[in-house]
């Protein structure tokens, strides 16, 4: 897989990511990514679902299209 490649912004502010990439990180129409801003530039990562309260990844309910895990479910229940 090519590592690095040069992209130019539309008058949208859109870049594309090539087919061979986004195959590569198993991306497809409809995921979410992640823009972290770091000192060398942006870094693209999989977004994956967290709890509001803590931030945690496993272990996930939605309410109301929001995900809180088991734990902070359990805190909620002990108030
Ligand atoms: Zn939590």
């Amino acid at each position: 897989m090519v590592t690095s490649t040069t992209r130019k912004i539309d008058e949208l502010g859109r870049i594309m990511l090539t087919k061979e990439l986004r195959e590569a990180m198993n991306w497809k129409a409809g995921d979410s990514l992640n823009l972290s801003y770091t000192g060398a530039g942006v870094l693209l990562t999989t977004s994956q679902p967290s709890c509001i309260f803590c931030g945690c990844s496993t272990g996930l309910c939605e309410l109301d299209g929001r995900q809180i895990c088991c734990n902070c479910v359990k805190k909620i229940q002990n108030l």
